[in-house]
């Protein structure tokens, strides 16, 4: 393997050049301490920025093994190292000028939720960061000093930063896995008291802001109210008090603006584990939780929302409801059986955000308009069945109705951001204004549940997919064409490299497909979005994302083969590159049912 010095002489050699004098440099180097590799070269000072990673082995570190030796743990350190990492190259960013992205160093900085990333991989102890460097040009013309500066002290310089000098690192980074360890023994606690969620005392809800998720300084702490009040035994921080939330079905009601959708949004983001400091570390949902929504004019696919909306005025069949334009509650309804498809236990809904014709219908309604000309069973006559019928837990904002008080197991009251247990004084008056019960809707049969992919992904009259694995060297152009992510039909076969591209967590579009994402709430992290993006990439290149086969059968494969084969598996090229996150099952279920072709 070359050595660093190798690479300051390359530099030497190539100053001055046109700057595809820079593909030279693609390979490994030994910089001693760890391999510094240039994976990638960009075309020109204002493409994207090349891609750079360096690999230091544990024989240098001596990382303990009890930092890595589990998935979450190993999670957390990776977190840790990253967010140093990132910092320390925030710093040196920009130092080497030049034209265009010169002088560029950066990679992914993390959010507030605790994610595994493609940035930083600890790897039996061996940790690779991958960043972007952006290889400095004066014009068009290489600058081999500047470049060196980079390569040959600033890089170093961040991995002695991140990784060696003692400003405490050790600390943090135990304290990091110990949290990921209490997050992970209370998740458990939660599964065997059958708990959907849990929410410790001291808890801090609210964000700074609607743009900022660090927590509001000026918050009122989360105290659980002494009927829902649960301890968990967690293995460092000991026994810790809080509200646990059964399964089953919970209403939260109360005042508007007393703190009810921070709450419920609170417990939405509790799927994913936060960082120390965030006030959520020990807000903890069922991971398979999942938020729904209106979300007017999204694409529904093929899905039986029969249980909520039959009897359609155009007589359209509704156990087959496909839509490009679906309305506040066809997309509710598609949304709820989506969700029970891809496996979700619990359902997270805030009237906030819903359609009212879904969630509730009152009496004085069904009165004038004949329940035969309402095509809708509103979700408050379906809730129970859901949950008795098939262990999916409700928990749901509804502060303007009292349709939801017969259904529910436990009331919460939210009073000045604080929670309350009225389920008795709930029923007491209920009792004595002899309210009706809200009534059970008629024929619950919930879908099979192997609803299958609409869409060919393999346009007519080209050959079809094969089953051999695209993503690794997809340069040479092999896969499906048409459908998810296909090109066109009779292309040159040099021409059919799948184009990916993501827009935050707004949308993903991969060839000639998109999804609109922008109200998959839990969809949190612009990393995630661009995961998402390879998965349906080479769902469609490995003949995964095929006409016919259940979206739930597809989801399922695409995880188990990120899980065994790692970031490699989405790479596009022939090297990992930073900016990925793991999505959950629910998000790619939730991109594959919104994909337009
Ligand atoms: P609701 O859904 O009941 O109308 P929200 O949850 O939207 O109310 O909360 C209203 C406001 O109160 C928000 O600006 C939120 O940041 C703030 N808030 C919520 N919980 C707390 C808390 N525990 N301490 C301080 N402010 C809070
Ligand atoms: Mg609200």
């Amino acid at each position: 393997m070359r050595s660093d010095r190798d690479l300051q002489r390359e530099l030497e050699r190539i100053d001055r050049r046109g700057y595809p004098a820079y593909k030279d440099l693609r390979g490994q180097y030994d910089f001693g301490d760890f391999v510094l590799s240039i994976d990638h070269v960009q075309g020109d000072p204002f493409a994207s920025p090349s891609s750079v990673s360096v690999n230091v082995h544990n024989e240098v570190l001596h990382i303990p093994a009890g930092l890595w030796d589990k998935a979450h743990k190993r999670t957390a350190l990776e977190d840790v190292l990253l967010r140093r990492f990132s910092r320390a190259l925030a710093g040196c960013s920009m130092c080497a000028g030049g034209s265009g992205k010169s002088g560029v160093l950066a990679t992914t900085c993390p959010g507030q939720e605790v994610l595994a990333r493609s940035a930083c991989e600890v790897d039996g102890g061996s940790v690779t960061f991958r960043f972007e460097a952006g290889l400095p040009a004066h014009g068009r013309t290489v600058d081999g000093r500047a470049a060196a500066k980079m390569l040959l002290d600033f890089v170093p310089q961040c991995v002695e930063r991140t990784l060696f000098v003692d400003d405490g690192l050790l600390d943090q980074a135990w304290a990091a896995v110990d949290l990921a360890d209490d997050q992970h023994a209370a998740r458990e606690q939660m599964e065997a008291a059958d708990l959907v969620a849990f929410v410790a005392d001291g808890s801090i809800l609210p964000r700074e802001s609607g743009v900022s998720q660090r927590p509001l300084e000026s918050a009122l702490a989360f105290e659980a109210p002494a009927e829902q009040r649960v301890v968990l035994d967690l293995p460092h921080r000991g026994k810790v008090a809080g509200m646990g939330i059964k399964r089953g079905v919970t209403l939260i009601v109360g005042g508007g603006y007393h703190g009810k959708s921070t709450l419920l949004r609170a417990l939405q983001d509790g799927v994913y584990n936060h960082v120390a400091g965030d006030g959520r570390e020990l807000v903890l949902t069922d991971a398979t939780a999942e938020k729904l929504r209106a979300e007017d004019g999204r694409a529904v696919s093929g899905v039986d929302i029969s249980l909520f909306i039959r009897d359609l005025p155009d007589g359209r069949d509704t156990s087959r409801f496909s839509t490009v334009d679906a309305s506040g509650s066809t997309s509710q309804a598609a949304a709820t059986v989506e969700a029970y498809e891809a496996g979700a236990r619990a359902l997270l809904i805030d009237e906030d955000t819903s359609a009212t014709n879904f969630m509730v219908r009152d009496a004085l309604m069904e009165a004038v308009v004949a329940r035969e000309f309402e095509p809708i069973t509103p979700f408050v006559e379906r809730v129970r069945d859901l949950w008795e019928r098939a262990g999916v837990s409700s928990i749901i904002v509804a502060g303007s109705s009292g349709a939801y008080f017969s259904v529910a197991d436990v009331v919460l009251q939210m009073d000045r951001y604080r929670v309350h247990d009225i389920t008795a004084h709930a029923r007491a008056v209920c009792a004595e204004l002899a309210a009706p019960a809200t009534p059970r809707a008629a024929r619950f049969a919930l879908p099979a549940g192997n609803r299958a992919i609409a869409v060919s992904p393999v346009a007519p009259g080209t050959d079809s997919a094969r089953g051999d694995r695209g993503g690794r060297d997809d340069r040479g152009g092999r896969g499906a064409r048409g459908g998810f992510g296909g090109r066109g039909a009779g292309r040159g076969a040099r021409d059919n490299r799948i184009k990916v591209r993501t827009c935050g967590c707004e949308e993903l579009q991969v060839g000639q497909g998109s999804a609109d994402v922008r109200l998959v709430e839990q969809l949190v992290d612009p990393c995630q979005a661009r995961a998402l993006a390879q998965l349906v990439r080479i769902g469609a290149q490995a003949g995964i994302l095929v006409q016919g086969k259940p979206v739930a059968k597809a989801v399922d494969e695409l995880m188990a083969l990120l899980d065994r084969e790692g970031w490699r598996a989405l790479a596009e090229h022939d090297y990992v590159a930073c900016g990925l996150a793991l999505p959950r099952p629910q998000e790619l279920a939730a991109v594959l049912n919104r994909w337009r072709a």
